[in-house]
C-alpha cells in the first residue's frame, strides 16, 4: 500500500492496527528529510514502536497525528515482526537514536540549523554539545527543557520560531511529543524556502547525553533492547505489558 507524503511522495507503507510504517532504511529517511527541507513547509516524522500503536487504539488523537506524519519510520522489532505477518518484511529497524544522529550529520553538512527541545533541564543542552562534537559543523539553534503542558506551550513556539531551526527534535516521551508537533509545528513554520522537520525522539537526549545507557550492540541486533531497557527501568514494566496485547492483536488483525 502506498501512502502519499506531504511531499506527494510515494513511500511505500505497511499498514498495522491501523498504523502506516514505512518501509524505509536510515539513509532513506534521511534522504527524504533533505528533499523535504529543500522543498520548504513544515513536516513530521514518527519513530513508531508497539507501544505507540497500542496507545494510538485508544487516543484518537495520537492515532490522527501518526496517519499524518510525512514519514513513520520502524522503531522496534516488534514492528518488524508485525509487518512480517502482513506480508512486507521492512528492510530494517530505524531507532530513533540512529535517524537522529544521520539527520545530525546530514545537518552538519548542509549548515542546517537543528532545535533540541524536551529532556530535564540541561539534559538537551548536553545532547546538543555532544551532537556538535560528533558533527563538527553542526549549528545548534537552540535548546531548551520546556514541557508538553499547555500553558507553556505558546512561550515555547515563540521561541523556536525566533531559532528558526531546519530540525526540530523534541523529547517528551510519546504521544505527548509526538501531539505537540502535530499541533505546533504548524505555528512554527519558518520565514524562507527551506523548509523544517520535527520528530520526537522520546528518551534518545538522555542516550546521547550519557544519562541513560543504550544496550549494548549484541542486544539491539538479537532484537531485546526493550528488554535491557525495562532491566534499567523498571518501572516501565507496566507500560511494556502493553507489548503483550500488541503481540496479541497483531496476531489476530492484519489491517
Ligand atoms: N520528558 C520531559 N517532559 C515530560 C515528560 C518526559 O521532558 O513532561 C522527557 C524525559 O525526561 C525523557 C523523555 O521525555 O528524556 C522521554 O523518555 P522516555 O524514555 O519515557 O521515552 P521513550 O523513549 O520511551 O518514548
Amino acid at each position: 500500500m502506498t501512502l502519499r507524503t506531504a511531499a506527494n511522495l510515494p513511500m511505500p507503507a505497511v499498514w498495522v492496527l491501523g498504523v502506516p510504517i514505512h518501509n524505509v532504511t536510515v539513509a532513506e529517511a534521511c534522504a527524504l528529510a533533505e528533499e523535504l527541507i529543500l522543498g520548504g513547509g513544515v513536516h513530521q516524522f514518527a519513530t513508531v514502536n508497539p507501544e505507540f500503536i497500542m496507545a494510538a487504539q485508544r487516543d484518537t488523537a495520537f492515532m490522527e497525528t501518526l496517519r499524518r506524519t510525512a514519514l513513520n519510520v520502524p522503531d522496534g522489532v516488534g514492528v518488524l515482526w508485525a509487518a512480517r505477518r502482513r506480508g512486507v518484511v521492512l528492510r530494517e529497524r530505524v531507532p530513533g537514536v540512529e535517524l537522529m544522529q544521520a539527520l545530525c550529520a546530514m545537518a552538519s553538512a548542509h549548515r542546517w540549523r537543528v532545535f533540541f527541545l524536551g529532556a530535564r533541564e540541561g539534559v538537551a543542552a548536553k545532547a546538543a554539545g555532544e551532537m556538535a562534537l560528533r558533527y563538527p559543523g553542526l549549528v545548534v539553534a537552540g535548546t531548551f527543557a520546556g514541557s508538553p503542558r499547555p500553558d507553556e506551550a505558546m512561550g515555547i513556539v515563540a521561541r523556536v520560531r525566533a531559532a528558526q531551526p531546519h530540525l526540530l527534535f523534541v523529547a517528551y516521551g510519546a504521544p505527548a511529543q509526538d501531539k505537540w508537533l502535530a499541533q505546533h509545528l504548524p505555528l512554527i513554520a519558518p520565514d524562507r524556502n527551506e523548509g523544517l522537520i520535527g520528530m520526537g525522539v522520546g528518551g534518545t537526549f538522555d542516550f546521547i547525553a550519557g544519562v541513560q545507557r543504550r544496550a549494548p550492540s549484541w542486544v539491539q541486533q538479537v532484537g531485546l533492547e526493550w528488554l535491557y531497557r525495562l532491566w534499567r527501568q523498571p518501572w516501565r514494566w507496566r507500560r511494556q505489558t502493553v507489548l503483550l496485547s500488541f503481540a496479541w492483536r497483531a496476531m489476530l488483525k492484519s489491517s
